[in-house]
């Protein structure tokens, strides 16, 4: 088991700075892989597909679902969100870390295979700062915006099940903690038998 990689997840309310710190990690670590997410919802002015999340249809969605593709989904505000199986296997299989944004229910699907992964919740300093971001980000009509501020406590009634609680004031810090934990991650003992054995058998 010494070089497997292992799971990151990140989450967090809507508006907590997930995508934001996802993008800078990213930049920052190369070396970690990323899952791209698919989804149903409609692509935001400026969002990339393939980069984003990859968008696609309801019955392609639905398609993938039946063909066993999904390693986790939910349905969140009326729209699908998912993580591919083949993008876990083969970024685990490959010894690499996987970086991961899911809302808390795919979280907990992920929690169940993969004990060992990290969970990042990440909140704002505060619920005013969160829906002040919110608002400030204009991506979303108030229906919408609405329904994400609605989800915040359900959400942050999950974060008991996460390993790590990130808070986002100053983004430089928040990302160097996001950075530090996936560090501190990698010297956890047991990823480390080979150089270990290796002593042993001197
Ligand atoms: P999420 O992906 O969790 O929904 P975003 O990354 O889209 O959240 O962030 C929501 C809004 O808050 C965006 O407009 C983003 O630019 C802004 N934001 C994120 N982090 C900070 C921060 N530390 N300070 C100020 N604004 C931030
Ligand atoms: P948004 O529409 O604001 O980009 O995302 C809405 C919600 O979907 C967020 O809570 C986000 O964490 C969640 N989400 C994004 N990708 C995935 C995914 O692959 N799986 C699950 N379960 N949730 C996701």
């Amino acid at each position: 088991m010494s070089n497997q990689g292992q799971i990151i997840v990140l989450s967090g309310p809507p508006g907590a700075g997930k995508s934001t710190i996802a993008e800078r990690v990213r930049a920052e670590m190369p070396e970690l892989a990323y899952s791209v997410s698919l989804t149903t919802r409609d692509p935001r002015p400026g969002e990339v597909d393939g980069k984003d999340y990859h968008f696609v249809s309801q019955e392609e969605f639905q398609r993938r679902i039946a063909a066993g593709e999904m390693a986790e989904y939910e349905e969140i505000f009326g729209n699908l969100y998912g993580t591919s199986e083949k993008v876990i296997r083969q970024a685990l299989a490959q010894g690499h870390d996987l970086f991961l944004d899911t809302d808390v229910n795919g979280a907990e699907q992920l929690k169940k295979r993969f004990p060992e992964g990290v969970f990042v919740f990440l909140l704002p300093p505060s619920p005013k700062i969160l829906e002040e971001r919110l608002r400030g980000r204009g991506t979303e009509e108030e229906d919408n915006l609405r329904q994400r501020l609605d989800r915040v406590r359900y959400e942050v009634g999950k974060a008991g099940n996460y390993t790590h609680l990130v808070v986002n004031d100053d983004l430089d810090k928040a990302v160097d903690e996001v950075k530090a934990i996936i560090t501190a991650a990698r010297r956890r003992t047991e990823r480390h038998q080979q150089l270990l054995a290796e002593f042993l058998a001197l």
